[in-house]
Formats: structure tokens, C-alpha cells, sequence
């Protein structure tokens, strides 16, 4: 099969608009003809639940929490993006697309982020319209800050707890549409399998999480919204329910995976403190606006910070980069933590520490002033950590945060299965090699309010779809493979938890395929996952049984599926010899040790293809044409 991104043809700023002419319509009459299957609820699932609903689709939403707005989107803090130049400092929709282009390294699609940028304005009003309580300035105007990787000010936000307002304005949206019938809400369900009958996507196979049962659930197209998996490493800044088996499985079935080692390791999280600890802390990008970064200049230094004088401080992004400062983007910012730790200048007990400090913020524009900006970020760090940032400079280390990598989906948001839709953080669009701060929340929204609305429907308009119901055969042998893997792993009983598996193979990602790789590394990695797979299936635990609440066996699965994933993600390392964005080999680098791109041999989107279980996976590429954007070394100096 070739990949075709399906990119409309003319310039680029009239692509959208003309590809929303060319897409077949299905009238109003005719939409609640069909069922859309949305699996998600965060941002992306969220909306685009409320939107097809609001449309006339009969929508059926489901999601792994109790509740539609338990999704991971909720932990969102810093703010969300959008080109309506409010401050009057220079932003226009070509310079979010800019940024964003070259925030990515280069790797991202140029039509789809353009796309994005225009849409975010949208987002803003629909957003407003809704009644999300976005910051505002002492004129009643909405209010914005800075993010990482732009040297405006576009990031609209309410306080430090974005995501949550916005998933309760898309959850409202939502529920108002199950109250009138026209979502049929599935909690607590999670999808297993896709269904695909004559190559399109019919359906999944879910469980129900509280009582066992398996369950079929047919449509006419399927929307998966399943979110990221930088759990793959244990440790993360994700919600513990975060998982890849939804993408995995459909991975499995003929949706191929693209650019899966493009992770995101986040500069700014509280740091690592313990052996017997699973979840790591965001401290919010938007705290870069007023914080800054420093070590001591002395290796070793142990003085409190408040007594190191100003002389034996290095600020080394303000001197590195003098033009973006602390607000560089998360791939330069962590490799320049990290190089300051691997010279011996952490801080704090593990020593992988630098400070963020308010000190001179506090002393410019009260406290008062920071308390209003980042309190509850600021409360936070100080139930974590014990220490008052209001006196003490926070200390932070880098922390996997976000995947860029997710399925292959084309300009429709469809993927290498027809009918079988990927959006939000769960595909790979958008953001290239690196996601600038504040721009999942826009992608998210963007990909549920105001593109798979129409998407959806074109496919729909112009598709032919043969009756298919839950009878077919498709759905007995997908709810057979299900059972029988569960069945499988209750039967193990072996000696080793699943965390204690998972714990293991996130250390070897982190090791490995994590801030910094290289080729030797990989390829230990890949042995020894392969190792500890084969262990997996043979001694690990999974106490309770398969027709009950059974949080162990969730996870069994969902590790199951990691250990599986992971190999996929040294493997696309392996395969990308070059240095670009949050993908870090440590051959490729300049003098100043930023990520070398190779534009000649390696300016693709990297889509992996399952040929089965004995068989590697198949690397195809859809190459990155830049018309607009001039590829170039990124700098931030
Ligand atoms: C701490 C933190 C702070 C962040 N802050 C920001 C920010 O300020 N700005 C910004 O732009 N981005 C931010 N991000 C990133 C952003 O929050 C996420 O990328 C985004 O919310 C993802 O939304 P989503 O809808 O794609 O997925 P999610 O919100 O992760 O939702 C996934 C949904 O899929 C469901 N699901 C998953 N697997 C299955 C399955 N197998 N079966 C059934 N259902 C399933 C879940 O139940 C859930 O409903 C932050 C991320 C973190 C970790």
C-alpha cells in the first residue's frame, strides 16, 4: 500500500477552506443513519463526541474512567495556543504555523499545522462562547503568556488548571447530548480490539471494566481518541490510566504506527525522589515565563541556594540563548538540565536537580502578583516537595511527558484503515520531532470541535458500507482473541507483579531510548526487552479472575501491550540515524550539542507496518515536503 497524506492541492493558506467545499456533505436527514464509534474523552474524544452528536450522528462514546472528565486531559496546567494576537506583539497565523514547523524540527506535516493555526482561533471563541473563564487582563480582555519555543505572547489560559476548565466546557457539551439521547455513553469500558470487516473499521471489542464482560459494539466509522503512552516508561507525568493499547491493537489489525520514538521529556517536573515512587509532577512550562533556571557554578556546591551570591550562579539558558532565554523549547531545555547534571552541577540529594527560581519575579512584581499567576502550581510543588517556592527556588528535573509519535493518520485524520479515525495526541500529526508547550490542548480541539466533523462525514457520504451488525463474524473471532489473551494471562501465575515488570522496562527506555540515545544502547535495549517479555508471559502474576473488577489484570494487559511497543519504539530510533527534536542520538550533534538533523536521507514521517508475529515490522515513509517553510538548523540563540 502507498501512503497518500491526501494533502488538497492550491497554497497553502486556501487548503482547508477548499477541501471543506470539496467534501461530500451527508445531509441532515440522512446523519442519524449512522453510528460513529468515539473511544476518548479527553479533549479530542470529548468534542468530538458533543460536535458529531450536535450534527445528528448517533454517537457512541466510551472511555476507561468512571467519567467522561476523569480523562488525562483534565491534568492539562499551563495554557492552550492560539494566533489572535491579543497583546498587539506580532502574532499572526503564519507564525504559529512557523513556530510550530520549526518548534517540531522540521518533521511535522507543513499543511496540517498550517491547518492547526488558522483553526486556533476558532478554538478561542468556540471556547469563550462555552464559558470557560480564561485569564483576563485588568481591561476584561482575554490575557495570554509565553510558552516555549515564541517569542510572543499567544497562550490563553485559567490559572494553572487549563485543561480542566476546558474538559468540563467539552464534557458539558457532551452531556447535554447524552441527555438528549444522541450519545450513548459507555464508562468504565475498555477497547480490546478493532473490528475491521472488508478492510474498514466496523466496531471494537470492549471489556467492562466492572463486571468482566465482553462486549461488541458495531458502527459505521471508528474514532479512536485514546491519548498518549508515555507511560511506556513507568514513570511520566501521565495519569496512571494512560495507556497505547487502544493505538497498539489497531497497530495490529492494519493501522500502521508512526514516528513512535518521538517522545517528549519535559524540562520542568518536580524531580525523581524515591525507588517506590509511580507517578511524576508537571511543574507547568508557563512557569518559565517568570522563573529562571540556574546551577551553581561549582560542581558539587551543597550551600542552600538562597546563600549562593549571584556571581557563582549559572543561568545557563539566559547565557546560552539569549534571545528565548528560559523559554527555549522542552527538547533544548532538557538536554541543557541534563548536560548540567552530567557535568556534576545538580542539585539537591540526587544531584539531578536544577533550580527554577522566583526570587527576582517576587521582587519585580510582588508576590501577590506570582501568587495570582502560579499559586496552585506553587501549592502543589510545596505538598510534594515540603519546600515553599515563595522562599526557596523550586528544584526541577526533566520528565517523559508527552508522545509525538501516535498512529499514521492522513490530511482526514484517517488512518491506514479505512474508516478508522485517529485524533488528539493519540496520532502523530502535527508536532514533528517536538511539541511546543500549550499546542496538544489546540491539536486536540482542533482535531474534535473542527475537522473530524466534516471528515467524518465526507467518508461517510462517500463511502460504501455493507450491513454489518455485532453477529458478524469478524466480531466473534476479534471478542475470541480478547478472551483468550485475558484467559492467557490469568493462567500464568508466576512470581514477579506486573508493576514490578513494568518498572523494569521503563527504566530500560529511560536508559536507553530516553533524553539521549545511541546506537549500542539501542540495540542492548531491544535485547533486553525481548528478555524480559519472554519472562513476562511466563512468571508474571495476575491474582482475582477475568469476570470481576480486576485492576491487576488492566494493567497486565496494558503492560503486556508496552512490552510489545517498546521494541517498536528502539526500533524507529534505530532506524532514524540522525538527531531531531526530543529524538536525541547522541552521534548526531553539532558543536554546541543540539540535535543534527540529516534532511537528505531522513526528512520523512516514519510509518510502521505489523507483517505478524514472527515477522519485524515494515518501515514505510511518507517524505516531509517543505513549500513554505525553509528547512533550516533551528536556533534560539
Ligand atoms: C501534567 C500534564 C500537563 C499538561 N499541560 C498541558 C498544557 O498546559 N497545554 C497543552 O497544550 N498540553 C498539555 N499537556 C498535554 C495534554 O494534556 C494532552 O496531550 C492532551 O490532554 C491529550 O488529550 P487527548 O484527548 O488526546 O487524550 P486524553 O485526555 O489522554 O484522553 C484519553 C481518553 O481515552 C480513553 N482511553 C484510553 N485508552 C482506552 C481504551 N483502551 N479503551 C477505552 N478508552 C480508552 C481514556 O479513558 C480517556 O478518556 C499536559 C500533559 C500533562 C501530562
Amino acid at each position: 500500500m502507498q501512503l497518500d497524506a491526501k494533502i488538497p492541492g492550491g497554497p497553502i493558506a486556501e487548503k482547508w477552506d477548499r477541501h471543506l467545499f470539496e467534501l461530500k456533505l451527508v445531509n441532515p436527514a440522512n446523519k442519524r443513519k449512522y453510528d460513529v464509534i468515539v473511544v476518548g474523552t479527553g479533549l479530542a474524544g470529548g468534542s468530538a463526541s458533543a460536535t458529531l452528536a450536535e450534527l445528528g450522528y448517533n454517537v457512541k462514546s466510551f472511555c476507561i474512567q468512571d467519567s467522561p472528565r476523569r480523562a488525562h486531559s483534565i491534568a492539562a496546567q499551563g495554557g492552550i495556543n492560539a494566533a489572535k494576537n491579543y497583546p498587539n506583539d506580532g502574532d499572526s497565523i503564519w507564525r504559529l504555523f512557523y513556530d510550530t514547523v520549526k518548534g517540531g524540527d522540521f518533521r511535522a506535516r507543513e499543511a496540517n499545522v498550517y491547518r492547526l493555526a488558522q483553526i486556533s482561533n476558532d478554538i478561542i471563541d468556540h471556547c469563550v462562547a462555552q464559558g470557560i473563564p480564561f485569564a483576563r487582563d485588568y481591561g476584561g480582555l482575554l490575557a495570554n503568556r509565553s510558552f516555549g519555543g515564541a517569542q510572543v505572547s499567544r497562550t490563553f489560559y485559567a490559572r494553572g488548571q487549563t485543561g480542566q476548565q476546558l474538559l468540563l466546557g467539552a464534557y458539558s457539551a457532551l452531556s447535554r447530548q447524552i441527555a438528549d439521547g444522541n450519545v450513548q455513553m459507555f464508562a468504565r469500558r475498555e477497547m480490546l480490539n478493532l473490528v475491521v470487516v472488508n478492510g474498514q473499521a466496523r466496531g471494537i471489542v470492549v471489556r467492562n471494566l466492572i463486571n468482566g464482560q465482553i462486549e461488541r459494539h458495531d458502527a459505521h466509522a471508528v474514532v479512536l481518541c485514546t491519548g498518549g503512552y508515555g507511560n511506556v516508561f513507568f514513570l511520566s507525568t501521565n495519569a496512571m490510566a494512560s495507556n497505547v493499547t487502544a493505538a497498539f491493537r489497531a497497530f495490529k489489525q492494519g493501522a500502521w504506527f508512526a514516528n513512535p520514538c518521538f517522545t517528549q521529556i519535559h524540562p520542568t517536573c518536580v524531580p525523581v525522589h524515591g525507588t517506590f515512587q509511580s507517578k511524576l509532577t508537571l511543574m507547568s512550562e508557563s512557569l518559565r515565563n517568570d522563573g529562571r533556571v540556574w546551577v551553581p557554578k561549582s560542581p558539587g556546591d551543597k550551600i542552600p541556594p538562597t546563600q549562593i551570591p549571584e556571581a557563582e550562579r549559572n543561568y545557563f539558558l539566559e547565557e546560552k540563548y539569549p534571545s528565548f532565554g528560559n523559554l527555549v523549547p522542552r527538547d533544548v531545555a532538557s538536554r541543557n538540565a541534563k548536560e548540567q547534571c552530567d557535568m556534576g552541577k545538580g542539585v539537591g540529594e540526587t544531584r539531578l536537580a536544577v533550580y527554577l527560581d522566583f526570587a527576582d519575579a517576587i521582587k519585580r512584581d510582588s508576590k501577590a502578583v506570582i501568587e495570582k499567576k502560579y499559586g496552585n502550581l506553587f501549592q502543589m510543588y510545596e505538598k510534594i516537595t515540603g519546600e515553599d517556592p515563595y522562599e526557596t527556588p523550586m528544584r526541577i528535573y526533566p520528565a517523559v511527558h508527552y508522545t509525538m509519535g501516535g498512529l499514521w493518520v492522513d490530511y482526514n485524520l484517517m488512518s491506514t484503515i479505512e474508516g478508522l479515525f485517529v485524533m488528539g495526541e493519540a496520532n502523530f500529526s502535527d508536532h514533528g520531532a517536538n511539541r511546543l508547550g500549550a499546542s496538544a490542548l489546540m491539536q486536540g480541539l482542533a482535531d474534535g470541535y473542527f475537522i473530524i466533523p466534516y471528515t467524518v462525514g465526507g467518508y461517510l457520504a462517500g463511502t460504501e458500507l455493507a450491513d454489518v451488525t455485532t453477529d458478524h463474524g469478524a466480531f466473534k473471532e476479534s471478542e475470541n482473541d480478547a478472551q483468550s489473551r485475558l484467559s492467557r494471562l490469568l493462567a500464568i501465575n508466576g512470581k514477579r507483579t506486573v508493576d514490578d515488570f513494568h518498572k523494569e522496562l521503563g527504566l530500560i527506555m529511560w536508559n536507553y531510548c530516553g533524553m539521549a540515545r545511541n546506537n549500542e544502547g539501542l540495540e542492548k535495549a531491544r535485547n533486553l526487552i525481548q528478555q524480559l517479555r519472554g519472562e513476562f508471559w511466563e512468571n508474571v502474576t495476575v491474582p482475582g479472575s477475568g469476570q470481576d473488577f480486576n485492576q491487576s489484570l488492566e494493567r497486565a494487559g496494558r503492560v503486556a501491550d508496552y512490552l510489545e511497543f517498546g521494541e517498536l519504539m528502539v526500533l524507529d530510533a534505530l532506524a532514524r540515524q540522525e538527531s531531531c527534536g526530543g529524538h536525541f542520538n547522541e552521534a548526531y550533534q553539532t558543536e554546541a550539542h543540539e540535535a543534527r538533523r540529516d534532511d537528505e536521507n531522513f526528512c520523512y514521517a516514519a510509518a510502521w507496518e505489523h507483517t505478524g508475529k514472527e515477522t519485524e515490522p515494515q518501515v514505510h515513509k511518507e517524505p516531509l515536503i517543505f513549500e513554505n517553510v525553509e528547512l533550516s538548523q533551528r536556533s534560539y540563540k
